[in-house]
């Protein structure tokens, strides 16, 4: 994988049995959407995300009854042979919980805890160092992770009053967007002066516009050297979603900014909660950042591919390499570099194909019906009838296995 955009030197912090930091690859993460007390629900989600790829699931724990079912969701993953590490989302009564649960303390591998969402006045300092003795006590990671939507509004108010007294002052924007910086560099301020190791500590200041995203984590990367995790919140449904958190995280990590990432999609009712790990992985893959699985070059079609067969192929061939990725990983290292195109005639075809570790071009709509297949570069046979894509198929297998 390329080496060719340096990352912004961080600390590395051990999250459960992954590290993140800039001595290490940028880590994908999701998040459920399950009812955390719903321990068989939830367990199964984050399993199905973790084979996805996710490489860290965050949960929310809101509730008592939702503290109560952590440590059982980590023991039913562990059954499984997943040992992902889990991350705990709170929210004003992390406190408690924290306090009132010590399985769930101890399951977790990190806490988020968001500055805007801990209490208000002189009980938020309160319940935000007990937050993190829970921290110490257990020896876990931290995330401080502000939100746009949840800004601590005291700070908020500060800096606007400081603001008003500048000879020139900041725009709305800029003052929030400092703002955002300023109670994400405080709280862990505040953390490190209650004992909380720096090397424990991640951050994120989450916004929901892809240019305030940019502004704001260039600024908080050049202030401090905590490994920074990024995502762009309320990024949307559908290709709006994935079109605006890439833009924004590319730009980032092509800077060499984010240790971890999560593509925030808004699921359609029942949809695939799979599809932001998806999503995250092709993003960094394609940036040439890390490998996952291997990448289907397909054409785009034209007139000259009338008939679905070779969307369908292409489509069948790449859901056949995901799903055979969880095995061939540990069995085959290196596999997720494999090259494969599946091209629609013979204009670019051969040429793709040829430049493709594997490579089938189907035939244009009238022409010939035969689709030549290029193994290393060579032209290896020529398929045809029905059984293509299962036969292509086979030749892909056999690639990997022999
Ligand atoms: Fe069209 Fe053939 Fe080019 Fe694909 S390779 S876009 S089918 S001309």
């Amino acid at each position: 994988m390329s080496n060719l955009i340096p990352r912004r030197k961080t600390r590395q912090v051990q999250v459960g049995n992954v590290w993140v930091g800039s001595d290490h690859p940028i880590v994908v993460q999701s998040m459920t959407n399950t009812d955390t007390a719903d321990a068989e629900g939830t367990a199964r989600q984050i399993f199905e995300l973790w084979r996805a790829g996710s490489e860290v699931v965050r949960l929310t724990v809101n509730s008592p009854e939702a503290a109560a079912q952590v440590a059982t969701i980590k023991t039913k993953l562990e059954n499984w042979g997943c040992k992902v590490p889990l991350v705990g989302d709170f929210h004003y009564n992390g406190d408690r919980l924290l306090r009132d649960y010590p399985e769930c303390a101890e399951a977790l591998a990190k806490y988020r805890i968001n500055p805007g969402n801990v209490g208000k006045g002189s009980k938020r300092d309160e319940k935000f160092a007990l937050m993190i003795e829970k921290a110490i006590e257990y020896n876990k990671a931290v995330r401080i992770g502000v939100n746009w939507g949840s800004l601590d509004q005291s700070i908020a108010a500060r800096m606007m009053d400081e603001n008003s007294k500048r000879s020139q002052p900041l725009s709305a924007d800029a003052v929030m967007r400092e703002a955002l910086i300023v109670s994400a560099l405080e709280s862990a301020e505040q953390a490190v002066k209650w004992g909380l190791s720096p090397d424990k500590i991640l951050l994120s200041c989450k916004v929901s516009h892809v240019q305030d995203l940019i502004a704001v984590y260039r600024d908080l990367g050049a202030r401090c050297d905590y490994p920074l995790h990024l995502g762009l919140t309320e990024a949307g449904m559908g290709s709006k979603g994935i079109v605006a958190s890439s833009a924004a995280l590319a730009i980032l990590m092509q800077e060499g900014i984010g240790d971890t990432i999560r593509i925030s999609l808004t699921p359609e009712p029942g949809g695939d909660r799979t599809k932001e790990v998806v999503v995250a992985q092709e993003l960094l893959q394609t940036m040439g950042l890390r490998s996952f699985t291997p990448l289907v070059t397909a054409c785009p079609g034209c007139g000259r591919t009338t008939s679905t067969v070779f969307q369908e192929l292409a489509q069948d061939i790449q859901s056949f390499l995901r799903e055979k990725m969880p095995v061939w990983r540990k069995d085959y290292p290196g596999v997720e570099d494999m090259k494969v195109a599946v091209m629609g005639c013979v204009v670019n075809g051969p040429g793709e194909s040829k430049l493709a570790d594997i490579g089938i071009s189907l035939p244009g709509t009238g022409e010939v019906p035969v689709c030549p297949v290029y193994v290393d570069g060579e032209k290896d046979v020529t398929l045809k009838g029905e059984h293509v894509a299962v036969e292509f198929q086979a030749i892909v297998e056999n690639y990997v296995v022999s």
